[in-house]
């Protein structure tokens, strides 16, 4: 693409460091050997490597199942400044050194005009990687403040009118996925949100038809833990850029039942299994009537044949034609 920035853009707002990173370990990029002395010793090292197998693992095996990435794909991946998209464009990254297709990858940045956001630090960070980057520019920021009442939050929009510009741009440039930096515990916490307060079974998908079908969205993080990417970008030492800078506090709701799930931690396999219901669903066992026609079900018995109960099958009624069958 001809229109992705590679010239400095003027420093401003708050001060987030783009040095490069203090720590050995951290100057690493996944996919690459890590560096042979890390301070600590070898078991912080041998430490750092199982956790960027295992990120990278859960990774490929998202990649896989929902066939999220194939040959020729040109993939737009969202950067926002948080650990998730630094975590995920470093996964992406590694993946595309090794994976037998080939894909194109495109960090793309929104920049929506929060007072004190710091535009000159992704695109820094970007250019030290030596990748394809670009960073849309719209001022949401207005829009959401002058729609939203004072003091209340302002996510919701904020998100939808930032998903909103993302996907026109993909559409506009070509690009056949969008790749998202949501991982599992994101999964999870919509899961409860809708159920407690939406009234809805419904989460986040790994891969995502969009409504007008124009574009797909993947969440290549999709089996990665929370606490995973967060000491990953801790020893990464990214440079983060707070998404507080608009003064929005976080859903009320949202922190409740990160607080529930972190309480649930304390005993084994219970996230792990709400995780894996999520990708384990029965619809036949739930009340859906826009899934299932009720008032059309009707008996299936095969004729002159009554229930084996302890088999769960049918058998003729009449012990002769049992014999000869
Ligand atoms: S915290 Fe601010 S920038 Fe982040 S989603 Fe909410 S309103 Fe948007």
């Amino acid at each position: 693409m001809n229109n992705h920035k590679s010239a400095a853009r003027p420093a401003g707002g708050i001060a987030v460091s783009v040095q490069p990173p203090r720590d050995p370990v951290a100057t690493s990029i996944v996919g690459e050997s890590l560096p042979a002395k890390a301070p600590g010793g070898a078991a912080r090292k041998r430490n750092f490597d199982k956790l960027c197998k295992r990120l990278r693992r859960n990774v490929g095996r998202a990649i896989e199942d929902y066939h999220m990435i194939g040959e020729g794909d040109r993939v737009m991946v969202c950067l926002s400044g948080g650990k998730d998209s630094y975590t995920l464009l470093d996964m992406l990254l590694a993946l595309q050194k090794k994976a037998p297709v080939r894909f194109e990858l495109v960090a793309v940045n929104m920049d929506q005009k929060q007072p004190g956001f710091p535009e000159h630090v992704l695109p820094e960070y970007l250019r030290g990687l030596g990748i394809p980057f670009d960073v849309i520019e719209r001022d949401t920021y207005s829009v959401v403040k002058r729609v939203i009442p004072e003091g209340n939050t302002m996510c919701g929009l904020c998100s939808r009118l930032r998903r909103g510009n993302l996907y026109g741009y993909a559409e506009r440039h070509g690009f056949t996925k969008i790749a998202l930096g949501h991982h599992r515990d994101d999964i999870i916490e919509t899961l409860f949100l809708n159920l407690f307060h939406g009234g809805r079974l419904a989460a986040m998908p790994p891969k995502l038809q969009s409504d007008d079908g124009k574009n797909l969205v993947i969440r290549p993080l999709a089996y990665c833990s929370e606490e995973d990417i967060a000491d990953y970008a801790a020893v990464r030492e990214f440079p983060i850029i707070p998404c507080t800078l608009c003064g929005s506090q976080e859903h009320l709701q949202r922190k409740q039942i990160k607080a529930m799930l972190k309480e649930w931690r304390r005993h084994p396999g219970r996230v792990e299994n709400i995780f894996r219901a999520f990708t384990n669903i029965a619809p036949s066992q739930l009340g859906d009537s826009t899934l299932f026609d009720f008032e059309r079900f009707e008996l299936r018995r095969p004729e002159n044949a009554e229930a084996d109960t302890i088999r769960g099958t049918w058998v003729h009624a009449d012990p002769r034609a049992r014999k000869g069958s």
